[in-house]
């Protein structure tokens, strides 16, 4: 097997929630992860009209934390589209790529991420994890509220994405 396809195969077993964009370059940078990717081009339907345009307004960079890889956090740098809306009876004149599956609209972490994190908080009970120890150490053992926050601060610290990206 050629290397470009163990390392297509290889992509679609760590990075399977990146089939619909083209990765660029993956590499890891002061131990993180960081993955160059771009959206494909394909029309898009605008979300008001519903009419769908190609034309492209601009490009622009998105910076999206992931969930960890090996034990690495995993920033994805995802460039996407703004594409004009040409229809004269439309008031919206430009629209922006979200991806299904990755991105959420003004997010900073992938859906993937998100989920995890919804389902650490669901699943989060004072002392039961080690945020939830932390949080109740500092203060009120049976503040679930405390706990959450705890999970979300640790996490959040362990993203690339909480560091302004
Ligand atoms: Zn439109």
């Amino acid at each position: 097997m050629a290397w470009s396809a163990v390392c297509d195969d290889l992509l679609d077993i760590v990075f399977p929630h990146l089939e619909k964009v083209l990765v660029e370059q993956v590499c890891v940078e002061e131990g993180v992860v960081r993955v160059q990717a771009r959206t494909r081009n394909g029309a898009l339907a605008c979300p008001d009209c519903g009419v769908s345009s190609s034309r492209v307004h601009s490009w622009y960079r998105r910076c999206l934390a992931d969930a960890a890889v090996g034990g690495r956090p995993v920033a994805i740098d995802l460039s996407v589209r703004r594409l004009f809306c040409d229809v004269a009876s439309c008031a919206r004149r430009t629209l922006v790529e979200q991806v299904e599956g990755l991105t959420i609209r003004y997010g900073r972490r992938t859906v993937v991420l998100a989920t995890l994190i919804q389902d650490c908080l669901g699943a989060c009970r004072p002392g039961r994890c080690a945020a939830g120890r932390r949080a109740a150490h500092r203060r009120q053992p049976d503040d679930a509220a405390e706990c959450a926050d705890g999970v979300a601060r640790s996490v959040s610290s362990l993203t690339p994405g909480a560091r302004g990206g």
